[in-house]
């Protein structure tokens, strides 16, 4: 019997996934099926508790065991298909998978997955053999610190100093903001400033374990979707020369570098959420009796819902062709990973409200599950990219011998 699953299984069999992937799919949706007693226990928690709950169970069940490249390809304990290194279709489809069930076990894996990735890609074999199997193992949390209050969309315009000391270290002065698992990490890549070279040239990305001496959460944060949240503060914070990550000079390269790999994911994560509002809706209208009739006998019903599900599979093409592009090397992929994020974002938060809408007020009610994705989808259109900066990104790839070819007729 086929498995029912929050999965379009037409998209899964298409040919930008492989066997491996859909028995991924069919595996992850099987484990959050089956784990409605964890759901409502995170649910019920402080987000700190959940934040930490969650990575431990992730990694005991091996989930994250793909950070750990060196031991972590292969099955899961039980033997079922987990992601492979570096393989970013199945990040995308765990995340889909996870958003659709719960917020926080996509941003329990998200993170995670984030904090680890620049180690995987620049980390030297020291600091790999160091974090790795404890990110792997869900038993070091991580944390990606890129943004200041000054710095958010301009990411070239960091301010936090590391500078040289007299024993060959780096002492770090300044502060970093807005950064997921902030109050719960163990473990922060934080990229800050290491020369007067203008702009995203004089950064370098570092290792920074939470128990430095010198660094502090600041300010907790209460966002919308609640979730470990915090302003850091770095003062005096020392560390040796082998926390730098990658080489002096290269932290613009690495931020980016990242986060050119996680937009599709982000992507990912808001068509989970949106299928489930979806879902959410058309329950409702198969029920909901207004002036004798069902809802989805009327018109405008119908008109709602197919508009979502067409946005549902552009969203789900574009993310299944950006991870497609990445996992084959493809040269352009960054371009199509900003897409991918733009757009699936941007319709979740549209098909997001337009369930709350067909749910009436029942749709507003806390703690029904509209009224929690209409808070959770909200940041997605900000973190990784504004969905202004995705457009301008975009413009800046548009192919202009296209318009040349035409030039004469404007
Ligand atoms: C839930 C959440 C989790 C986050 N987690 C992390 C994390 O783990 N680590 C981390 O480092 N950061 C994190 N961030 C920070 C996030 O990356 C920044 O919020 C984001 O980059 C935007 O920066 P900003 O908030 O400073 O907004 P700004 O950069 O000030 O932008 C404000 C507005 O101006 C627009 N804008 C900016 N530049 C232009 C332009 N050139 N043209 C037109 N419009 C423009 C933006 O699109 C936006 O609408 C997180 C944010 C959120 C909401």
């Amino acid at each position: 019997m086929e498995l029912i699953t929050s999965f379009d299984r037409e998209v899964l069999d298409l040919p930008f996934y492989d066997e491996g992937h859909r028995a991924l799919a069919d595996s992850v949706a099987a484990w959050c099926d089956g784990g409605t007693a964890l759901w409502q226990e995170v649910c019920e928690s402080e987000p700190d508790k959940a934040a930490v709950r969650l990575t431990r169970q992730l990694g005991a069940d091996g989930w994250l065991a793909f950070l750990d490249p060196g031991h972590g390809e292969g099955p899961r304990t039980d033997g079922s298909p987990a992601p492979h290194p570096g393989d970013l279709r199945a990040v995308c489809l765990m995340r889909e998978a996870l958003a659709y069930t719960e917020d926080l076990a996509d941003f329990a894996f998200s993170i995670q997955t984030l904090a680890a990735t620049p180690l995987i890609r620049f980390g030297d074999d020291e600091q790999k053999q160091r974090y790795l199997p404890g990110m792997a193992a869900g038993s070091l949390i991580g944390a990606f610190a890129v943004s200041e209050e000054q710095a958010g969309s301009d990411v070239a315009g960091i301010s936090l100093r590391a500078d040289r000391t007299e024993d060959g270290g780096y002492v770090l002065n300044g502060h970093k903001a807005w950064i997921a698992n902030g109050t719960v990490a163990d473990l922060y890549v934080v990229i800050a400033r290491t020369s007067n070279a203008p702009g995203p040239l004089g950064l370098t990305a570092f290792l920074v374990p939470a128990d430095t001496p010198g660094l502090r959460v600041r300010e907790r944060l209460d966002a919308v979707a609640p979730r470990s949240f915090a302003h850091l503060s770095f003062e005096e914070c020392r560390v040796p020369a082998e926390a730098v990550l990658g080489k002096p000079g290269r932290g613009f390269v690495i931020a980016m570098d990242l986060l050119e790999r996680f937009r599709m994911t982000v992507g990912a994560a808001a068509l989970g959420f949106a299928r489930r509002a979806a879902d959410t809706a058309l329950a409702r209208a198969r029920s909901r009796k207004v002036g004798g009739a069902l809802l989805i006998d009327q018109q405008l019903t119908k008109a709602s819902l197919a508009d979502m599900e067409v946005q549902l599979n552009a969203s789900a093409l574009l993310v299944a062709r950006a991870a497609w592009e990445a996992d084959r090397g493809s040269p352009r992929f960054a371009r199509h990973s900003n897409i991918a994020k733009l757009h699936a974002t941007e319709e979740a938060q549209r098909i997001v409200d337009g369930a709350v809408q067909l749910l009436g007020a029942s749709g507003v009610i806390r703690g029904s599950v509209t009224e929690r994705l209409y808070r959770q989808i909200r940041s997605l259109r900000i973190y990784e990219g504004t969905s202004e900066v995705m457009r301008l990104t975009i413009a800046g790839t548009l192919d202009a011998r296209r318009a040349d070819r035409v030039a004469h007729e404007v």
